[in-house]
């Protein structure tokens, strides 16, 4: 027979807002033909990129913004 004890620890995870954070990024897909930018640390390249895709084509006129921000687990306190 083990035994075994444990203990918990609750965390909280949430926006990673230190200064050694992965960079916020921002793409653009058309949802009308798939095209997509490359992400990018700039909104506007993404939303400059939606207007250029729009004036090659002009019937497509649905867009999805993408966005990626990094998360942390902070620690609390032990249970
Ligand atoms: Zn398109």
């Amino acid at each position: 027979m083990t035994r075994a004890a444990y203990r918990y620890r609750e965390y909280i995870i949430g926006p990673n807002l230190e200064p050694d954070a992965e960079p916020w990024t921002f793409a653009m897909k058309c949802t009308t033909c798939g095209e997509a930018s490359e992400p990018g640390e700039e909104i506007q390249d993404a939303q400059e990129w939606a207007e250029t895709h729009l004036k090659a084509n002009p019937d497509h006129h649905h867009y999805r913004e993408h966005v990626t921000r990094p998360y942390r687990a902070v620690p609390g306190a032990w249970q």
